[in-house]
């Protein structure tokens, strides 16, 4: 599914790519963004997840953490397992300022995202606090969530969502803590009222961010609000360089 905005968007990274020659953002080989044999190794998480928080377990429906407390959003589901190398090319996205990435990791996982037969009408992405942005210069998950939202021709509405508080990283936070620290954090516009809304981050742990933006959202009035990243750290994984 392709339009033409999202062709004139691929079109211009493609036209950087002649001039400026890139290197992959998970392996580091010359060449393309975002190599064919990267794209191969994205280990895609597949099999039995729990229908609320997304996470793998033995049997269908709802996990036993899921049914005690339940988070915000709907449904949360991740496209790939955090690891490499799609952690590579997503630590490249947020912290050496290469843009193009989100591109490229857009146009692989948009399949999963039509797949997943929600029907949403606006996407946003998980803003930065005001100082994370300034230190930053742009939301490396907007730079996934725009050219998604294009090739799926949903609306991009990034501005709906406002941070409220400055967070702390939630490196080396436990699921209570990771809650608290996120307490409050958000407040949505009433842009939300009667819609259905993809919330989108980059990666997710706990899903305690993803929660937090979806309760904003269902209090401005949104009508169901579903939750996807583009890498789901499963427990036994490293979050160290997250
Ligand atoms: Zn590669
Ligand atoms: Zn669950």
């Amino acid at each position: 599914m392709t339009n033409l905005k999202y062709g004139l968007y691929r079109s211009m990274w493609s036209a950087l790519d002649l001039l400026f020659p890139p290197q992959c953002g998970g392996c580091n080989s010359s060449g393309s963004r975002w190599c064919e044999d990267c794209q191969r190794r994205v280990n895609v998480l597949t099999g039995i997840l729990c229908d609320v928080c997304g996470l793998p377990q033995e049997v269908a429906g709802v996990c036993a953490t899921c049914r005690v407390d339940r988070p915000h959003f709907h449904s949360l589901r991740a496209w790939a397992v955090f690891e490499t190398p799609i952690q590579n090319a997503l630590h490249k996205l947020k912290y050496r300022h290469d843009m193009s990435m989100g591109e490229a990791i857009a146009g692989q996982m948009k399949s999963f995202v039509k797949n997943l037969n929600w029907h949403v009408d606006m996407i946003v992405p998980v803003p930065l606090g005001v100082q994370r942005l300034r230190e930053r210069g742009y939301n490396q998950v907007a730079m996934i969530a725009k050219p998604l939202s294009m090739a799926l021709d949903y609306q991009y509405a990034p501005d709906v969502l406002m941070r409220q508080k400055e967070t702390r990283s939630q490196v080396g936070l436990n699921k209570e803590e990771r809650r608290k620290n996120m307490h409050a954090a958000f407040r949505a516009g009433s842009g939300v009222k009667d819609k259905t809304v993809l919330i989108m981050d980059d990666v997710s742990t706990t899903g305690s961010t993803l929660s937090a933006s979806a309760e904003a959202l269902y209090f401005a009035g949104a009508k169901d609000v579903y939750a996807l990243t583009v890498a789901r750290a499963l427990p036994h994984h490293d979050m160290r360089h997250v």
